[in-house]
């Protein structure tokens, strides 16, 4: 061999001219891609060092493999498994009227920490303040960045240094490694355990109150039940306990639903306006879940404790940016005109009529059977997810696809991977897809994606 392996590389320029990699260019930014093509041909030297030969592949080929990196890491994704307030695709979708807000406040400036009538300075804290206060019923409300920071910002207010009693029933991990007891290490108040896994009583958090005691803290189990021989103190009780010996009642709902969905056949979920009517101290929700806006923590209750935890020092680093104010207000403008049903997506999710979930399952099945698929509009069962309503199910109707050849797992991988991702899920040796989490705007995209996840299969079999 006389020729010379390096010869053959060719310069950045050249690679810059192939035409993928231009377009890569015209897409990502003349930099990136510059800095892509580098690295390939640094290690395609590399290569002809170690082995004296060039890879095979082309280096533009490898250049634009490589562009996937280039791409947002955080991208939409279709949600076909019928778990509404799924977690880890983001939780609550949020209403055109939030969305509309959001982009108004993060456009242009706003009054968020400015008094247009003195023309002094103001706080972001007041905005949601009566909306809050509104809806639920409260004498005072407050919305940080997360429950979890309400619940930190909460204790290290109202608890620090003394005692919170609670129920071991009630000492949970929420998920993603979140649990009652280390957040309140954190805050530094101690937790006083009384009762059993399955019973406690209201004697048990009397026998337990000392001069050390500031709260009585009741969390909601929000992603498990516990049945059988079970006891639970019920809250009107606890609120005469907390008020007779002097004590703060918290309570952490999870969830907050301001909507009942005994209403949709689910089971009852604790509503925030029933821990305001038993008149505890501060109640907590998230606003990303049963609530359906952007991520938030929301405490509301009396109007001391909660002016309490306005100024502690921890608000500051745990509070809400104004487009997350912004869609908040818009989510719960919704609740105030009665029409959340309709204009908030996890209501309307909950609220689907099942001939409409059978008529979009339907048109799935054929796109699934078109393309060479045995697929079938089944019943199934949706869930409420994000901690809500556990072991509660709504009944829906699911596109069944067991593709002509390879595994359904294997389907579903095809689909999570294609564009746009579509998250499914699989049981047995089929793919279910559920309309019910679905935007009907994304029907067609669904059906698209089913096609194309098949196609691969059908030429393999055939
Ligand atoms: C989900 C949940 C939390 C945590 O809420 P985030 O808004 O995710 O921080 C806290 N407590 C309970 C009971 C929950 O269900």
């Amino acid at each position: 061999m006389n020729h010379n392996p390096f010869r053959k590389l060719p310069s950045v320029e050249r690679l810059l001219g192939d035409q993928r990699v231009a377009a890569l260019a015209a897409r990502h930014g003349h930099g990136p891609v510059v800095g892509l093509a580098r690295a390939v041909l640094d290690e395609y030297r590399a290569a002809i060092e170690a082995t004296g030969g060039s890879p095979e592949r082309p280096p533009a080929e490898a250049v634009v493999e490589r562009a996937a990196s280039l791409e947002p890491s955080l991208r939409p994704v279709v949600n076909a498994t019928g778990v509404i307030i799924h977690t880890n695709l983001g939780r609550a979708p949020l209403s055109d009227d939030a969305l509309a807000a959001m982009q108004r406040a993060g456009a242009g400036y706003s009054n968020l920490e400015y008094d247009l009538a003195s023309g002094e300075r103001g706080s972001r804290f007041t905005h949601l303040e009566s909306v809050l206060c509104r809806v639920t019923g409260a004498e005072a409300g407050l919305a940080v960045n997360n429950n979890a920071s309400a619940l930190l910002l909460a204790l290290s207010a109202l608890c620090a240094g003394r005692e919170v009693v609670i129920s071991r029933a009630q000492l949970v991990e929420i998920g993603g490694g979140f649990r009652i007891p280390d957040v309140m290490r954190q805050s530094g108040a101690t937790l006083v355990e009384v009762g059993t896994t399955n019973r406690t009583y209201l004697r048990d958090y009397a026998e337990a109150i000392t001069e050390r005691t500031a709260a009585l803290l009741r969390v909601h189990a929000s992603n498990f039940r516990v049945v059988g021989f079970t006891e639970e103190a019920p809250l009107a009780g606890l609120a005469a306990l907390a008020r007779e010996r002097g004590l703060l009642l918290l309570d952490d709902l999870g969830s907050g639903a301001l909507l009942d969905p005994r209403r949709y056949g689910l089971g009852a979920e604790p509503l925030v306006a029933d821990s305001i009517g038993a008149g505890l101290d501060v109640a907590r929700f998230s606003g990303d879940k049963l609530l359906g806006g952007p991520q938030a923590g929301i405490a509301v209750g009396r109007a001391e404790p909660i002016a309490a935890l306005r100024r502690h020092p921890l608000a500051r680093a745990v509070r809400m940016d104004k487009g997350s104010i912004a869609g908040l207000a818009a989510t719960l403008a919704a609740y105030e005109r009665g029409d959340a049903e309709r204009t908030v997506p996890v209501w309307r999710m909950i609220a689907a009529a099942p001939a409409a979930l059978r008529r979009r399952a339907a048109r799935w099945t054929r796109a699934a059977t078109a393309a060479g698929a045995a697929a079938s509009t089944v019943s199934a069962r949706s869930t409420v997810g994000g901690g809500s309503l556990p072991g509660e199910e709504l009944p829906t109707f699911a596109c069944a696809v067991r593709p002509a050849s390879g595994s359904a797992a294997a389907l579903a991988a095809r689909l999570r991977t294609g564009q746009p991702p579509v998250v499914a899920r699989s049981e047995h040796d089929r793919g279910l897809l559920d309309p019910r989490t679905v935007d009907e705007r994304d029907d067609r995209a669904v059906a698209g994606a089913l096609a194309a996840a098949l196609a691969p299969a059908v030429t393999a079999g055939s």
